[in-house]
């Protein structure tokens, strides 16, 4: 019978735990890697929707891009979200596995995903050091468009909302960084490769008004947005090895339609309140 250890057994090659930083929490963080696994739901983050849908499709393993357990817990009573979380999964005996900072560093992961999902092409590491893993990739486009066309294309290939872009409007880019998740501390290594532009989430004010003096542009694609091919991503390589092990393996892709962040445009407020 296939259990959870085998399936992490695979995860580990693909992505070694040796890869997450030291402060990441990765790995089984719920259950045991002896139960058995017919099911396996892939997922970014593991919300209470989440493991409800888990406990209803009667998931037997979670693989779950961000950690649910990340700083020590006190407790654990459904007074608090993360508690909530726990008692769902263990009610349900659902194991939780979590692959976060070696799947962003890792050949063949998050980045290289993100890079793939933006149509880019020759994708190296961004960090040249970094050999064969580190954080961001570069790579090119087809054709040079303006900044403004990339910000659009960007927002429609990685099919969320809007992007929020640093620099002229009208600039030429072809060469374009990508970091997933919260990457903007990473525009001086996207600048000294050459890069026209990087691609990230999470880009705070004044990294902003930094990059503005430089040549280098920025387009905030959110931290969602950029990690959110992670569910389906995962769930294929799992339907490869599957299939080529010949697993009994039933594999469920947990989509979240948004992350938590809603970007809202200005509109006319005429005073009265819906209430
Ligand atoms: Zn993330």
């Amino acid at each position: 019978m296939l259990s959870a250890a085998d399936i992490i057994a695979y995860l580990d090659e693909m992505f070694p735990r040796s890869l997450a930083e030291t402060w990441d929490n990765v790995g089984l963080q719920i259950g045991s890697a002896s139960s058995p696994c017919r099911t396996v739901m892939t997922c970014l983050t593991v919300t209470e929707a989440a493991a409800a849908y888990a406990a209803e499709q009667r998931v037997d393993l979670i693989i779950s891009h961000h950690p649910l357990i990340f700083s020590p817990l006190k407790r654990v009573t459904p007074e608090e979200a993360v508690g909530r979380v726990i008692y769902t999964l263990i009610a349900h005996r659902i194991n939780l596995f979590v692959a976060h900072t070696n799947v962003d560093r890792a050949e063949g992961g998050l980045n290289d995903w993100l890079a793939e999902s933006l149509g880019l092409l020759d994708i190296g590491m961004l960090d040249p050091e970094a050999e064969a893993a580190g954080y961001g990739r570069i790579g090119r486009l087809p054709s040079r468009m303006t900044l403004r066309s990339l910000a659009e294309y960007t927002a429609e290939a990685l099919n969320i909302q809007g992007v929020t872009m640093v620099g002229r409007e009208d600039k030429l880019v072809q060469a374009v960084a990508v970091c997933s998740g919260s990457g903007s501390h990473l525009w001086p290594a996207a600048l000294h490769q050459g890069a026209d532009v990087l691609i990230t989430g999470d880009v705070k004010y004044h990294t902003a008004v930094d990059v503005l003096a430089t040549p280098l542009a920025v387009i905030d694609a959110g931290h969602f947005g950029t990690e959110a091919m992670f569910p389906s991503r995962m769930a294929e390589l799992l339907e490869k090895e599957a299939k080529k092990k010949q697993w009994p393996l039933r594999i469920i892709v947990y989509k979240e339609g948004a992350g938590p962040m809603v970007t809202v445009q200005k509109g006319v407020f005429d005073g009265e309140t819906d209430l």
